[in-house]
C-alpha cells in the first residue's frame, strides 16, 4: 500500500494545479473507481433484478457529461482506474461517446486501465469501437453455457448472443475475462466445462459468491466457493497465485488448463485492508464500500457549480468516512438480505 500511497500523492492534470490525492483514514489511496452508467438492463438476472423493475426517471441520471466531469475529478485525484458498468453500460443511449470523451485519460498516461464489465449482448455491435479507444480487456458475466439455463437465470437474455459478442471483443483484441456467480443448484455442476471452455479460449475465469442484495436475496442459492473450490481440487490441480488483478478475487492457476481461475467472495473480509475502491450510480451517489449503506450525494455539488471545488470537496468528506471493511450478514434466521440495494444501482 506504501507505494499506491506514493504513486497517488503526485497526481494532478498538467494542465491544473496537483491535486492531493484520495487517502482514506486507513491510509488507503483511493485509485480506482466504479462507476454504474445506468440502471437499466436488456437482462433481468435472477439474483439481480426483479422480472418488475422499476427504473430511475431519466431527470435523475447524471448526463454523459456530467459523468464525464465526475470521472474526470476522481481521475485528477489520483484514480488510476476507472470500471464502467451499471446495470448494462452498453445499452445508455450514446456510451460510445463516454468511452470515446473518457478515453482521453488513457492516451494521456493518466489512467492505467480504462475497462467496464458488460452481459456482453451488445458486444458484437461495439467491440471493435472499444478496441479502437485503447480499451484493453473487458470482464463478460456468464454463468451457463447452457442456452436454457442462460435463460432461466437472465430471463431475457439468449446465450447466443453473448458467445457472438465475445468472439467479436476477441477477433477485436480485447482481453475477455469472464465472471460466472455460482448459483448452488443451477451451475454448480458446470464450472468444470466454463474452467476448459474458458480457458481453451485464453480467458480467464472468476467464480463470484452470490450477495444478499436487494429484496430478492437469493439466500436459498447461496453456495460458499469454499465447497467449491474443495470440490474442483478433487479433478483439477489448482495452485495459489500471488496475480492479483486489482481487484478482490484470489487467483489460483489450474495446472490441466494452464489458465488462471478467481474467486471472489464478499462475504469474507479476506479483501477490506488493501481495498483501494469506491462506486459511483448513475445519480451520482457515491458508495464508498459495497457492503455499507453510508453514502454521499455528488450530484448536487456537480450541478451546483461549474468547477469542481465544490464536488472535491464532497469527496473529501465522504473519504474521511470510508469504513475500515463491510457489514455484510445473512440473516439466515429471518431469512433477509443484509442490504437492500440492488447490485445493478451500485454496479457490480
Ligand atoms: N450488466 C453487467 C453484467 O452483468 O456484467 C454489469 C453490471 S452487473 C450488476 C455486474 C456483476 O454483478 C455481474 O457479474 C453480475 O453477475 C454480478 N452480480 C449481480 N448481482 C449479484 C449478486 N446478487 N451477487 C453476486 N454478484 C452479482
Ligand atoms: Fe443486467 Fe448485469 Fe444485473 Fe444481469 S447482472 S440483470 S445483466 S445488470
Amino acid at each position: 500500500m506504501g507505494a499506491q500511497v506514493e504513486q497517488a500523492k503526485a497526481v494532478g492534470f498538467d494542465d491544473a494545479p496537483g491535486q492531493p490525492a484520495l487517502i482514506d483514514p486507513f491510509g488507503r489511496a483511493i485509485s480506482y473507481l466504479r462507476v454504474s452508467v445506468t440502471d437499466r438492463c436488456d437482462f433481468r438476472c435472477v439474483y439481480c433484478m426483479s422480472e418488475d423493475m422499476a427504473f430511475l426517471p431519466k431527470a435523475d441520471l447524471l448526463t454523459l457529461e456530467e459523468l464525464d466531469r465526475l470521472c474526470s475529478a476522481f481521475i485528477e485525484r489520483g484514480v488510476r482506474k476507472l470500471r464502467l458498468t451499471g446495470g448494462e453500460p452498453l445499452v445508455r443511449r450514446g456510451i460510445m461517446t463516454l468511452f470515446s470523451t473518457l478515453s482521453r485519460h488513457l492516451a494521456a498516461g493518466r489512467l492505467d486501465d480504462f475497462t467496464l464489465t458488460t452481459n456482453g449482448s451488445q458486444l458484437a455491435k461495439y467491440a471493435s469501437g472499444l478496441a479502437g479507444l485503447g480499451i484493453r480487456r473487458v470482464n463478460v458475466s456468464l454463468d451457463t453455457l447452457d442456452p436454457e439455463k442462460f435463460r432461466a437465470i437472465t430471463r431475457w437474455g439468449g446465450l447466443q448472443q453473448v458467445l457472438a459478442g465475445i468472439d467479436a471483443a476477441q477477433a477485436a483484441g480485447l482481453h475477455v475475462k469472464i465472471n460466472a456467480v455460482a448459483l448452488k443448484g443451477v451451475n454448480e455442476d458446470e464450472f468444470p466445462r466454463l474452467i476448459e471452455w474458458a480457458h481453451g479460449r485464453g480467458m480467464d475465469l472468476t467464480l463470484i459468491e452470490v450477495m444478499p442484495l436487494g429484496e430478492i436475496g437469493r439466500l436459498d442459492q447461496y453456495l460458499p466457493l469454499s465447497m467449491v473450490r474443495a470440490r474442483l481440487s478433487e479433478q483439477f490441480s489448482l495452485e495459489d497465485l500471488d496475480y492479483r488483478s486489482g481487484g478482490p478475487a484470489r487467483y489460483v492457476k489450474v495446472a490441466e488448463t494452464g489458465g488462471r481461475l478467481g474467486f471472489i467472495t464478499p462475504l469474507t473480509h479476506n479483501f477490506c485492508e488493501s481495498c483501494n475502491r469506491v462506486r459511483v450510480t448513475c445519480t451520482g451517489t457515491l458508495y464508498m464500500c459495497l457492503g455499507q449503506e453510508d453514502a454521499a450525494d455528488l450530484r448536487k455539488p456537480l450541478r451546483a457549480f461549474e468547477g469542481n471545488d465544490l464536488l472535491f470537496k464532497a469527496i473529501d468528506e465522504a473519504i474521511t468516512r470510508k469504513p475500515k471493511g463491510h457489514d455484510f450478514v445473512i440473516d439466515r434466521r429471518h431469512r433477509r438480505p443484509a442490504l437492500a440495494r440492488h447490485m445493478s444501482v451500485t454496479g457490480g
